[in-house]
């Protein structure tokens, strides 16, 4: 008998909707691996800002990613990009990365590259996978899709906590208007506002729905 096809739980949202904290509790209580695909475009905004390429030039982030030898690997419970081993866990949360990082996020070249490493990831098993594009273009076949929001003072206050200096409202725009991919609700997403929920709330929420059937 050949093995049953592994399980996606594909989450979508704007920046700080709560995607991360959720997506890692759920994975944590069934067992599935997380997938961070945010993570999977910071990377590549770093290695664009070392190279000292123009970042806003499509033609020279296409060209860059190209060449980039960077693989997938698994730590613990996660897939990360790594290149010769090292993955700037640290450096890709800082206020410089996240002001260019939906520049480079909406090169087409870039969208293709990051779609074929990110279906991949079901060699590792079952998936709980968070992005932008998860549930529109990376699985869209997949009946567990979710879409968190939150409102846009409780979103803000979240990463004014987080200490990263950012104006979330320029790079959500980029992210709902690009051709590329962008952000959206499909139409058989669960959409979930949490603004006034706990992560524990939620996640039990989502838990229960991808249990349900
Ligand atoms: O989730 P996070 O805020 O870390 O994502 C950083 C950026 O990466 C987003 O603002 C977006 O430009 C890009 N992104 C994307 N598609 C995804 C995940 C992230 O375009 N699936």
């Amino acid at each position: 008998m050949s093995d049953p096809e592994p399980i996606v739980i594909a989450i979508d949202g704007p920046s700080a909707s709560g995607k991360s904290t959720n997506s890692k509790i759920i994975a944590a209580r069934l067992g599935y691996v997380y997938v961070d695909t945010g993570a999977m475009y910071r990377t590549l905004a770093w290695h664009a800002q070392q190279s000292g390429i123009e970042v806003t030039n499509a033609e020279s982030v296409e060209a860059l990613c190209r060449d980039w030898p960077a693989e997938l690997v698994r730590r613990g419970d996660s897939i990360w990009l790594e290149v010769d081993g090292y993955f700037p866990e640290q450096e890709i949360r800082s206020a410089e990365v996240s002001a260019v990082v939906s520049h480079v996020a909406q090169v087409p070249f870039v969208r293709e590259w990051m779609k074929e490493r990110q279906r991949s990831c079901v060699q590792f098993g079952n998936l709980v996978m968070e992005g932008r594009d998860i549930t529109s273009n990376i699985f869209p076949d997949t009946p567990h899709k979710f879409y968190l929001d939150a409102s846009a003072e409780v979103r803000q206050a979240r990463r004014d906590a987080d200490g990263v200096e950012e104006n979330l409202a320029a790079r959500d725009q980029r992210d709902s208007t690009r051709r590329a991919a962008p952000l959206k609700v499909v139409e058989d997403a669960t959409v979930i506002n949490n603004s006034g929920e706990s992560p524990e709330e939620t996640s039990a929420r989502i838990i229960a729905m991808v249990q349900g059937g």
